[in-house]
């Protein structure tokens, strides 16, 4: 059994992305929207932005009150569109209720959609020429990849189905191989489904939800959700009542968590190289890792 810690891949990835970037001749540039003041988001922000300065890539924050209209949002996200300064948007979700989700999404260009939530990035993962994928998909298939874990021709289950994370690690699953179940809060019989799981991956957001009897002998078992017991972050899966069970796990914090923020940067250089450098190996870079 090996537990798949993501700090580490995480930094060997970030200082690749630092060795690249000296190598250009004006640095990669983020934008990140945050609109209200929601304290987990402000937190979630800053780590963007201290990642952004430790690898060479120009972070550029927008503070919006929580009651901006829809249309001064747009027009905000069109001026950056414009802006070759800027390589990458993100608008840091979950937004105010009287924002749709969906006009914010394809306002962005898809150049510069580095969530890869746009739907001509969801088009091209979806016909396995993917272009900007969005991250923790992408950093769960970095932690597979580079661990040199086998996909093709195994079963992977995926508990949870969003458009953020189950959906598209869906695809780039299917893409290379794997036999996919995806499953959701109507499933039934659960746990009858992640048995049958050689890669089995939890995206929920409840803790206790993979117990022991869930899960296969010798599965790989990678936890992506985050919720609070005690005082404490944790997983969905009961790990250390796994542990003994599986040939891999990740844990909960330190996990598929660091990657996450990594693949931002990573998607950033590769929208920047699409812009800037016209440089057409750079959706093939991705698909290496995804
Ligand atoms: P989400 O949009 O709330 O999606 C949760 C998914 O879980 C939905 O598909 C939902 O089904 C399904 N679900 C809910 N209860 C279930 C149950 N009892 N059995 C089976 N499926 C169930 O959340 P998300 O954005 O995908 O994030 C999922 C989790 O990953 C959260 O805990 C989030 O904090 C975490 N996360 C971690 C990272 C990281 O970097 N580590 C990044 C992103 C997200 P329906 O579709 O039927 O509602």
């Amino acid at each position: 059994m090996a537990i798949l810690y993501g700090k580490e891949l995480s930094d060997q990835i970030r200082e690749e992305i630092r060795q690249e970037i000296q190598h250009y001749p004006e640095p990669p540039g983020l934008a990140v929207i945050l609109i209200g003041e929601d304290p987990a988001s402000q937190v979630y922000v800053r780590n963007k932005k201290k990642a952004c300065e430790e690898v060479g890539i120009a972070s550029y924050s927008y503070s919006l009150p929580s009651d901006i209209p829809e249309d001064n949002l747009l027009s905000i996200i069109q001026h950056l569109n414009g802006n070759q300064n800027v390589h990458g948007i993100l608008v840091q979700l979950p937004l105010p209720e009287h924002i749709r989700e969906s006009r914010v999404i394809e306002a962005i260009s898809w150049l510069k959609d580095v969530d890869g939530f746009h739907p001509y990035n969801v088009a091209r993962l979806f016909s396995a020429n993917p272009g900007l994928v969005p991250c923790t998909p992408l950093g769960v298939m970095g932690l597979l990849e580079r661990n040199s874990i086998p996909i093709a021709g195994r079963h992977a289950v995926i508990v949870g189905s969003s458009y953020i994370v189950g959906k598209p690690l869906s695809l780039l699953l299917l893409n290379k191989g794997a036999t996919v179940t995806v499953c959701h809060k109507y499933t039934k019989e659960l746990a009858y489904v992640t048995r049958e799981g050689d890669i089995l991956i939890s995206a929920v957001g409840k803790s206790g939800l993979i117990t022991r009897d869930m899960v296969k002998p010798g599965a790989v078992v990678i936890d992506i959700g985050i919720s609070f017991k005690e005082g404490k972050t944790v997983g969905d899966v009961d790990f250390d009542n796994v542990l003994d069970k599986v040939s891999y796990i990740t844990p909960v914090p330190g996990g598929v968590g660091p990657l996450t923020v990594t693949m931002l940067l990573k998607n950033t250089l590769t929208a920047y190289k699409l812009q800037v450098s016209a440089q057409p190996s750079a959706f093939s870079q991705i698909n290496r890792e995804g």
